[in-house]
C-alpha cells in the first residue's frame, strides 16, 4: 500500500469517526424551540434592564448618603475618614455632583494632597462655571491650594507631591547597587558558546564519519570568563529605590524648612525629582 492510499484511508477513517458536516443552525431547532428561545431572550433582556436601572438608582442613593456622611466628617475635622467616604463615592462610577468636588477638594487640602485638591477645584469650576453655589468658598480654597503648590515647587526638600526627602537607605546615597551577575549567577565563569561547554568541536569528514577537535575558543575547558561581568561575579546597577537620585520620598508632608536635627540637610542646588 502506497503512502497515498494509506493517507486517504486514514482520512476516511477520521471523516467517518470524528468529522461531521456542519448543519445549518436552524435545522436543529424546530419552530417551537425557536419561539421558546426568543421568549427566553426577551425575559433575560427585561431582567438585565431592570437590574441596571435598579442598581443605578441604588448608587444615586448611596452617593447622597456617603456625601452627607463625608461632609459631616469634614465638619468634625475627621478628614482621613472623609477621604475614605469620598473615594467610595468615586468607586460607584456615578456622575459626580459639583458639591462633591468642593467638599472633596477641602478634604484633600486638609490631608495635604494639594495637587489632587487642585484637580477637584478645577473640576468644580468646569461643572459650574461662575454660577456655583459655593463659588466664593472654592475660589478662596483655590488661592490656598496654589500657595501650597508654589511653596512645594520652590522647595528642594520635598517631592512634587510635597513629601519630604530622606537619604536613600538602599544605596547609602551612592546611587548604585552591586548585584550578583545575572548571566553567571555570581560564578564569574560561563559555558563556552562555541562548544556548548563540551570542550570538543565535532565536524563531519569526507568518509561519512566524525572528526573531533579540541575547542579553540576555550582550549577544551568548556568554560570561559563570564562575558557579562568579565569574571567580577557582580554587576553595578543603578539603585532600584532612588534610581540614582540619592534620596527617596518619605510619607511625611514637608513644611519646607530645614531640619538639621534629622542628621541630614538636602543640598540647595538639589533639583527636584519627578516622582
Ligand atoms: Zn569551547
Ligand atoms: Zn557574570
Ligand atoms: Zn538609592
Ligand atoms: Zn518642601
Amino acid at each position: 500500500m502506497s503512502w497515498k492510499e494509506n493517507w486517504s484511508q486514514a482520512s476516511v477513517l477520521v471523516a467517518g469517526n470524528k468529522m461531521r458536516q456542519p448543519q445549518p443552525f436552524t435545522s436543529h431547532l424546530c419552530s417551537h424551540t425557536m419561539r421558546a428561545f426568543w421568549f427566553f431572550l426577551v425575559i433575560v433582556c427585561v431582567g438585565l434592564d431592570h437590574a441596571v436601572h435598579g442598581q443605578s438608582s441604588d448608587n444615586t442613593a448611596l452617593t447622597e448618603q456617603y456625601l452627607g456622611e463625608a461632609k459631616a466628617l469634614n465638619l468634625e475635622g475627621k478628614y482621613e475618614e472623609a477621604n475614605v467616604k469620598f473615594r467610595k463615592i468615586l468607586a460607584l462610577n456615578e456622575v459626580i455632583p459639583s458639591e462633591l468636588c468642593y467638599h472633596f477638594a477641602e478634604t484633600l487640602f486638609a490631608i495635604g494632597q494639594f495637587q489632587n485638591s487642585k484637580n477637584f477645584v478645577s473640576k468644580y469650576f468646569e461643572l459650574t462655571g461662575q454660577g456655583g453655589d459655593n463659588y466664593d468658598e472654592v475660589k478662596k480654597l483655590e488661592g490656598m491650594v496654589d500657595e501650597q503648590l508654589t511653596a512645594i515647587r520652590e522647595c528642594h526638600r520635598c517631592s512634587i507631591t510635597g513629601y519630604r526627602y530622606f537619604p536613600c537607605s538602599t544605596c547609602d546615597q551612592t546611587g548604585e547597587v552591586e548585584e550578583e551577575c545575572y548571566y553567571c549567577h555570581g560564578h564569574g565563569i560561563a559555558s563556552c558558546p562555541k562548544c556548548n561547554g563540551d570542550g570538543v568541536l565535532i565536524s563531519a569528514n569526507a568518509l561519512g564519519g566524525n572528526d573531533y577537535h579540541t575547542c579553540d575558543r576555550c582550549e577544551g575547558n568548556g568554560q570561559e570568563t563570564c562575558p557579562i561581568c568579565n569574571g567580577e561575579t557582580t554587576l553595578t546597577n543603578i539603585c532600584p529605590t532612588c534610581s540614582g537620585f540619592l534620596y527617596e520620598t518619605s510619607k511625611d508632608l514637608c513644611d519646607h524648612q530645614d531640619h538639621p536635627e534629622d542628621g541630614f540637610v538636602v543640598p540647595y542646588e538639589f533639583e527636584k525629582s519627578q516622582y
